[in-house]
């Protein structure tokens, strides 16, 4: 492996704050991971390896717009890791989206992976757009232009992409497309297909399904009774809709849901299938039949057994982390509560449930698409939903049982065994 195109610099020797302080998400993936890396005691050499990326793509897209006229986007793919198999992760279109977010998020894949153990790599893209205002030929031109300008780093055996916030199925329909014109049909170069072109049944709710599971199991060994709890979920795309419309199996309450125009809240809970029709319908959630109207900050600070944050980064931060009342937090999202506020919930008792742990189901069933891909057989969504299960759990109970035997808190325990597993592989390989 040769280290190329990488533009961001380690800092191996610079003293680590005290105190958690708000940082851009990058640095915040890195303060995690400095604290796994002081826990285990990595030496610097390595933390000079992870804390930077092993190649950063950035590309111009231009795209001639319905209009006539030609805009040009700025796409990003970083890959972080690979030594425990190709890089690995998701595509997301967001008017946010820079080198920084994709760069952070790509470094998480790589603990993500590790902590699930299945034998991938981190990486992550992502394209600075607003789809909310293009149209879906727009976004087809980008998606393929796109697709086609970083498809040299990419490979069944070496990058394969994924849908990510403003994503899907359709997208990587696109990618795949544009992947397979030029270098023969290759269904294996993304994950989340659609089912009619070798996409993997369970895929979809995958995400979802997998914070459920780990709710489950969180619950059991932590002793909270989940009969009757309420919850407040907030985004309502793949992953918070999913969760929400199958966490009633655990005998729980949805009581709120929020996207981006705002949240619904019904102490008695809320009718998840008839919000679900109302948001595909109105295009929100918001006036729902049934429900009041309450803003998004609202809905985070709720008294509820357990919040669920299913939506972009950092919405749980220094400025509200002490009025957070949930006594449990699960991350579907990426990095939805900074250092500072992870603090601040630790103090005040509450579980945090990592991300890198609770929403790597969606990566989980990737990797069986790419298996189904790869053997070209198809398994049915029970085998799929059994072996999601089963490696959710498994990965819940190394967690809990490193934070235990440690005690330490369960996302210090999650990243730890992560970098000690990829620092594994990267030794074995020869890579150091
Ligand atoms: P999505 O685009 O399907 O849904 C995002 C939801 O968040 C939408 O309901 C949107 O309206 C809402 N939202 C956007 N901005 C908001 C705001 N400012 N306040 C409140 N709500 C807002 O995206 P997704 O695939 O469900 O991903 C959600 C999160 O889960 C992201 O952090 C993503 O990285 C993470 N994630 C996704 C997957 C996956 O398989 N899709 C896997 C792992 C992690």
């Amino acid at each position: 492996m040769q280290r190329e195109e990488t533009v961001s610099e380690a800092e191996p020797g610079k003293p680590r704050p005290t105190r958690a302080p708000e940082l851009n998400p990058f640095e915040a993936v890195n303060y995690f991971f400095d604290r796994a890396a002081d826990h285990i005691g990595l030496k610097d050499e390595m933390r000079a390896i992870f804390r930077s990326s092993y190649r950063e793509l950035t590309v111009q897209v231009p795209v001639r717009m319905d209009d006539g006229h030609l805009e040009v986007f700025t796409g990003y793919r970083v890959q972080h890791n690979a030594a425990r198999g190709p890089y690995k992760g998701g595509v997301r279109y967001h008017p946010d989206a820079d080198l920084d977010e994709v760069r952070a998020l790509a470094s998480l894949m790589t603990w993500k992976t590790a902590v699930v153990d299945i034998p991938f790599g981190g990486a992550k893209g992502g394209v600075q757009c607003d789809p909310k205002v293009m149209s879906v030929r727009e976004k087809e031109r980008l998606t393929r232009r796109f697709t086609q300008t970083i498809s040299y780093i990419l490979g069944i055996n070496r990058d394969i992409p994924a849908p990510d916030v403003n994503t899907d199925a359709q997208t990587m329909a696109w990618m795949m497309d544009a992947y397979s014109s030029r270098y023969g049909y290759t269904p294996a170069i993304v994950t989340g297909k659609p089912v009619e072109l070798g996409g993997s049944f369970g895929r979809a709710a995958a995400t979802g399904r997998g914070v459920v599971y780990c709710l489950e199991d969180a619950a059991r060994d932590l002793d909270i009774n989940l009969d009757g709890a309420t919850v407040a979920v907030q985004g309502f795309g793949n992953v918070g809709s999913w969760f929400a419309r199958l966490v009633g199996d655990l005998g729980c309450r949805v009581v709120a849901v929020s996207d981006v125009r705002g949240a619904v809240y019904n102490p008695n809970g809320l009718e998840i299938p008839a919000v679900f029709d109302w948001s595909n319908e109105s295009g929100s959630v918001v006036d729902a039949p049934g429900t009041e109207t309450i803003t998004n900050d609202e809905l985070l600070e709720l008294d509820v057994d357990v919040l669920v944050p299913a939506a972009l980064d950092r919405v749980i931060n220094e400025g509200n982390a002490d009025r957070i009342k949930a006594r449990i937090v699960v991350e579907a999202a990426n990095h939805p509560v900074t250092p500072a506020a992870d603090e601040v919930l630790h103090r005040a008792g509450k579980i945090v449930v990592p991300d890198i742990l609770a929403n790597a189901g969606g990566v989980t069933v990737s990797y069986f698409e790419w298996v189904q891909n790869i053997q070209q057989f198809r398994w049915e969504e029970e085998q799929v939903n059994a072996e999601l299960r089963k490696t959710m759990s498994r990965a819940w109970s190394n967690v809990h049982g490193r934070a235990t035997v440690d005690a330490i808190p369960l996302r210090l325990a999650a990243f730890a065994i992560a970098l000690e597993k990829v620092e594994y592989a990267d030794r074995l390989r020869g890579y150091v």
